[in-house]
């Protein structure tokens, strides 16, 4: 069966981490990043890509059209992926059209995992986080530097020294990324929740506790069954 989750949560709330475990484990669900792909655009050659940048670099939300330009690409491109949305969306615009791009493929968003961390932990967090420029794995540098004897801090993953904060990840544009969240984002939960898609999970767990939680709620979600329409002949249902 083919899913697609969504991931939902502030900046630094772990959306990235798990996404990528979720994307490794047995759903066959591949992971996609909007963050992930608008930093890959290095020399931006339209003026709508120069704009979306500069929209990053400020902290702001880039334009609706933009990444719903990308996943639409996406999803088109591979109709018979199903995916973990590792944020996006993050607009009620965004939910709408992700749910209407789907149902063309006759999919639909399965669940939406809200990631929940207090906002002084995600300061601590992000001010902190380096990210592997070879394979993308990510870290918290003070945990990486206790783990070694060496001044030479290195990707436990692929073992490149090329770790590097990301230029959006500091104390003031985080303020403004935090901003855009509550005032953009955040009412997706409500969203969410009232179409029954929700599962909020602590984000401040152990990452691995995180991950086990998740799966076990796919696995829940994908084997209780809807009635069929036997079942519902059998109910005295008066209208
Ligand atoms: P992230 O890597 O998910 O933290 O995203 C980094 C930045 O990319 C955000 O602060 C936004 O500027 C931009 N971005 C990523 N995804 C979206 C989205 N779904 N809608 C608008 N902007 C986005």
């Amino acid at each position: 069966m083919m899913i697609d989750i969504v991931f939902l949560g502030p900046p630094g709330a772990g959306k990235g981490t798990q996404a990528r475990i979720l994307a490794g484990q047995k759903y066959r669900i591949k992971q996609i990043s909007t963050g992930d792909i608008l930093r890959s655009i290095t020399q931006p050659k339209t003026d709508m890509a120069k704009r979306a940048l500069q929209s990053m670099q400020f902290g702001q939300l880039v334009p609706d059209d933009v990444v719903i330009g990308l996943i639409g690409e996406t999803i088109e491109q591979t109709p018979n992926t199903g995916f973990v949305f590792d944020g996006f969306p993050r607009t009620l615009n965004q939910a709408d059209a992700l749910e209407t791009m789907l149902h063309k493929h006759g999919r639909k968003v399965h669940m939406v995992v809200e990631l929940n961390v207090d906002s002084d932990a995600l300061v601590n967090r992000i001010t902190k986080r380096l990210t592997c420029l070879h394979c993308g794995s990510i870290y918290n540098a003070d945990t990486l530097q206790a783990s070694t004897d060496n001044a030479l801090v290195q990707c436990a993953k692929c073992g490149s020294s090329d770790l590097q904060q990301r230029e959006d990840d500091t104390q003031d544009v985080l303020n403004k990324r935090l901003l855009e969240y509550y005032k953009k984002t955040a009412p997706l939960i409500g969203y969410y929740y009232a179409k029954n898609l929700l599962y909020t999970v602590n984000g401040l767990d152990d990452i691995s506790t995180i991950a086990d939680k998740i799966a076990r709620e796919i696995d829940k979600r994908m084997h209780s069954v809807a009635p069929s329409s036997a079942d519902a002949r059998q109910t005295n249902l008066v209208l």
